[in-house]
Formats: structure tokens, sequence, C-alpha cells
């Protein structure tokens, strides 16, 4: 079968590979979808650790063509995976905090993933996927299961002002997310394309980060929210962009850091201002527990999903869109491996 290979660094290969097989407890996957994720491009330059050879791909849906000893999932049933794999064993996964597992791996960045005709899972990373649903939504179940943890920190409540900073799937998510627990929000990019896509969903108002003034038109005394925003949920990977959230949140607000910065990006912070200012600063990372939900979540309609792919392409032309840059006003590329 085909599947797209992290050989090396800056090495992405379209490779014919053995098809996998289904261990104790797994399944096999046919992929309908895989999601590429600014983390791939990360794992490609190696600012963001993987273990190549690997085939990359984390954000999957599919149907279940096999299983191994221990599995109960009938074939041709539709799910979402997710994709860390916590060992249960560990001090942090007996205190229920999966994403801190000393022994976490991922699918796709440690282990095959669904940039790929087909993979193989442990059948406990699989979320049965509604027949119904269209073909996408159950992959782009993995950014939304990272966007609910985060909504979870943030503790957003009915009548808060929230401005998300950050205009990719991550940013466009959490700013319907924060729509739905009932906030004004304000979405902030540099993309015109990217501020318009979300006016289209339903943010209150969007703003350039990169215009003179932005914070006076976010928190002054005739801004957005004069005062300051409620939470300010930073889903860019910026180091600026942090810093503009802390400028922008108002006092005993709430800061979360959803975007993944580069390990080396630094950022000036002055203790005082945290400290008589009483901001709660908090990081989001990944999805413990919310995959689920997730799933639920797209599935009711609650959310409009279908604008956020840009584009399908199949697996022919993934390498190409895994070595360059995302296109202007591109949320996620799609790999169909059917197509
Ligand atoms: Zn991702
Ligand atoms: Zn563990």
């Amino acid at each position: 079968m085909r599947a797209v290979r992290l050989r090396a660094l800056d090495a992405v290969e379209l490779e014919d590979v053995p098809e996998p097989i289904a261990g104790l407890g797994e399944l096999v996957i046919r992929v309908t979808a895989a999601g590429v994720c600014g983390s791939d491009r990360h794992m490609v330059s190696g600012d963001y650790p993987s273990t190549p050879p690997v085939t990359l791909g984390h954000e999957v849906e599919g149907v279940v063509v096999g299983g191994g000893p221990g599995s109960s999932l009938p074939m041709g049933t539709r799910v979402a995976i997710d994709p860390n794999i916590s060992c249960l064993q560990c001090r942090y996964c007996r205190a229920g905090l999966f994403s801190h597992c000393t022994q976490l791996h991922a699918i796709g960045v440690d282990r095959d993933g669904g940039l790929a005709e087909m993979l193989s899972v442990p059948e406990r990373q699989a979320y049965v996927l509604p027949a119904s649903l269209p073909t996408g939504f159950g992959a782009l179940c993995e950014p939304l299961a990272c966007c609910l943890r985060a909504m979870d920190h943030a503790g957003v409540k009915p009548g808060d002002s929230v401005v998300v900073l950050g205009g990719g799937v991550i940013g466009q998510l959490l700013a319907q997310l924060a729509r739905l627990a009932g906030a004004r929000v304000f979405l902030a990019t540099r993309q015109r394309e990217k501020r318009d896509l979300a006016e289209s969903l339903g943010a209150a108002a969007t703003v350039d980060p990169g215009a003179v003034g932005f914070v006076e038109a976010v928190a002054g005394l005739s801004g957005l929210a004069p005062g300051g925003v409620d939470v300010a949920l930073e889903a860019a990977g910026v180091a600026e962009t942090f810093a503009l959230a802390m400028d922008v949140v108002r006092r005993a607000g709430t800061v979360v850091v959803v975007g993944a910065a580069p390990k080396s990006a630094v950022v000036h912070v002055r203790p005082f201002d945290i400290f008589e200012r009483e901001l709660r600063v908090l990081g989001s990372h990944l999805n413990p527990l919310t995959h689920g939900r997730a799933v639920d979540l797209a599935a009711s309609g609650q959310l409009d999903l279908a604008p956020l792919i840009t584009r399908a392409v199949g697996l022919n032309e993934a390498p190409e869109v895994l070595m360059g840059e995302p296109k202007r006003g591109e949320i996620k590329v799609h790999v169909i491996p059917s197509s």
C-alpha cells in the first residue's frame, strides 16, 4: 500500500510499504480522510519531536477493515482516531493526567499514522462515528478535541468577551466554541481571508494584530472590550501574539496558550503584571479525555466545519503539501487516500 513517510528531517516521500497487521487489541483502519497539520510541518523541519522513519498523519478517520485478537468493533464501522496513546500505568496516568504520561507516544509521530491507505491502531484509540457524518469531519475531531481542552481550561461563561489570536483551524474552532459558550468573540489574525471567514462563522469583530493600535482597538476605553477581554486564547503559536494576549486581557482575566510556539521562542513578561493584575496564565496541550465529546459535537451539527476544510488532495500530492508553506487563506488540507 502507499504511505507518506517522514524518512529523516526534511525528507518526505510517498512509498510502497507492507499493509499493517492488527496486533492484540488492535484494529486495521482503511483511511477515508487525514488532515495535514502545522505540527506535521514542524516534524518535517525538526521543530517538533518525532521518531523517523515514520508514516505521518495524526488527524485520522476511517473504516474498520480488520481486527486482532481481543478487538470487538465490527468490520465496516466508521471511526475517528485519538492519536495520543498513554500507558495508563505511570504516576501521571494514575492521576488522570493522561497527556503528561511519561510513556506518551502518538500515532503519526512515533508510530505509523494515517497519511496512508491503512493503519493499525489500538482499539481504545478509536471513537465510533455516525454513518451520516460528512467525510472529513471525523478527522477534524482531533484539532477539535484539543480546542475542547483549551475551552475547559478557559472556563468561558455566557456574556464573557473572548479574543482568539490566530486564524488557523485551531483559532477558527475556538472562536466557534467560545460563541457556543455564550461569549462575544473577537478574532485576531493578519490574513484578511481568515478574518473574513471568522466573521462569516460568527465572530462579532475581527482585527489585524499587526496593525498599529491593536491593543487599544481591543482593550482601550473605546475598544471592542473596554478595559480588556475576560479571556484571551493564543492560537497562533507565536511569541509576539502571546505578549499581545497578556496586553488585551482584563484584570483577573485568563490567558490560555493553545498554539505551539517554536521551542526556542522567548517573550518578555513582567511578573509584577501577573501578580498585580492577578492574571491566570495556562497552557493547553493535546486532547486528554475530550475526543469523545469532539465526536458528539461534530455530529450535533452545532459547529460549521465544512468551511474549515479548504481543499482535499490525494496521497501523491501530500509530500508537496507537507514540504511547502500553507497557501494564503488556507485553513485545513485533507488527504483522501482513495482519490
Ligand atoms: Zn495536529
Ligand atoms: Zn502513563
